[in-house]
């Protein structure tokens, strides 16, 4: 035998190009913000998570700074041997209090805290509802931990009842799991209802707040505040990297709930702490989120200038539903999307196309930011109007 292992790679990678779902990455320089140079080019950014411009906030990075000169660069280890230091403790306060929450735990990514919680909670003999739209992370998850999986048709919440009625009673633990706010469309978890289903089967629910944290409810704890739903039986799990500017995830919980996930959670028990830069920054995020909500009230006038623009001067064209700074519009295929992005970004404006596999229909995802100028939002609408943008690119 002495054919290449290896062929079948170029193969793949060439129908992979041919469905225009090739995959390259583009370099931005400089400090991350609501304007950035992306090759080379300035554009304004509509393609970010750094929902309230923190990324780049001086007072972020000065803590960053300190905590490098204080700590170094490098935990040298796990939590659980050599890589505690006390800021991984003060930011889990932090985030408890914000969540409102018994505890919580730092992971060193939201995709990690996703997998290790999950792992942690449910194996063979257990059940899993998923969103259909959910998260990669979670379906990952999902999938590592052996249990039966049954997806549900995004928000059919009278589909997952069906389905509980039909097999919760074959398995031993039933964990539900959904995104907050959808990540690539902008619309939220019919929470409430979901909770109410907790109770009448006896399920977990495990909700993803990586888009909402620092971004809904008063106080920026997320979909779970906006939604009046702080109660003790709720796994939170989030992200540190998208409003809050830095790097890591989270869990928030019962202090049981934490307690177990430090003994049982793999991808936080087996990986280096996180980094005292990283730590320090996303706990600075917090006292800001907390300090100054006028943030995020800019950021919902940002939303809804948004909004009212498109919806008034693009009445064709067909948006998603949003309840968040997540706005997007469909395309017809891939290749119309790659081309508007393409055009768009001629014109200096960033905002990337989503296709499949990531999504079911390909569209292009604006990102609303705190610190976009109102012209930013009217230079993206008005590129939109006259840009050489074919009207038969949209699906109307
Ligand atoms: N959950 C959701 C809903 C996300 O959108 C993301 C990031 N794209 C993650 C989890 C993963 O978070 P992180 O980037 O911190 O790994």
């Amino acid at each position: 035998m002495s054919a290449d292992p290896y062929a079948w790679l170029e193969e793949s990678l060439a129908t992979i190009h041919r469905a225009d779902w090739y995959r390259s990455v583009q370099t931005i320089h400089g400090c991350p913000g609501a304007t950035v140079v992306l090759e080379g080019l300035e554009v304004i950014n509509f393609a970010s998570n750094d929902y309230l411009g923190l990324a780049g906030d001086q007072r972020l990075m000065a803590a960053a700074t300190a905590a490098i000169q204080e700590l170094g660069t490098g935990t040298t280890g796990s939590r659980l041997l050599s890589g505690n230091r006390e800021i991984h403790r003060e930011l889990e306060e932090a985030i408890a209090a914000l969540k409102q929450t018994e505890d919580a735990l730092v992971f060193s990514s939201g995709y990690l805290a996703n997998i290790g919680t999950i792992t942690a909670l449910v194996g063979k003999r257990d059940l899993i509802l998923s969103d259909q739209y959910n998260h990669s992370s979670l379906k990952n998850g999902a999938i590592l931990s052996g249990a039966t999986i049954i997806e549900y048709p995004h928000g059919d919440v009278a589909e997952l009842l069906t389905q509980l009625h039909q097999h919760r009673q074959n398995y031993r633990r039933c964990l539900m799991i959904t995104d907050s706010v959808f990540s690539m469309d902008g619309d939220l978890c019919q929470l409430p209802e979901l909770l109410d289903i907790t109770q009448e089967f006896s399920c977990m629910l495990l909700v993803d707040e990586a888009h909402a944290t620092g971004v809904l409810g008063k106080t920026g704890a997320g979909c779970v505040e906006h939604f009046n739903c702080t109660v003790r039986q709720l796994i939170q799990i989030g992200t540190l990297s998208k409003a809050l500017g830095s790097l890591g995830g989270y869990v928030a919980g019962s202090k049981t709930l934490i307690d177990f996930l430090r003994n049982r959670a793999p991808s936080w028990i087996y990986t280096t702490a996180l980094s005292p830069a990283d730590t320090a920054a996303a706990l600075a995020a917090i006292n800001i989120v907390q300090l100054e909500p006028q943030l995020r009230a800019q950021l919902w006038r940002n939303v809804d200038y948004l909004k009212h623009l498109l919806q008034q001067r693009l009445p064709h064209l067909k948006l998603l539903p949003s309840q968040s700074p997540i706005v997007c519009f469909q395309l017809k295929d891939a290749t119309e999307a790659l081309k508007v992005g393409q055009q768009l970004k001629s014109a200096g404006i960033f905002a990337p196309a989503i296709r499949p596999p990531t999504v079911p229909t390909s569209r292009i995802r604006l990102s609303v930011m705190a610190t976009h100028e109102l012209t930013h939002i009217e230079k993206l609408v008005e590129t939109l109007l006259y840009a050489d943008i074919s009207k038969n690119s949209f699906v109307t």
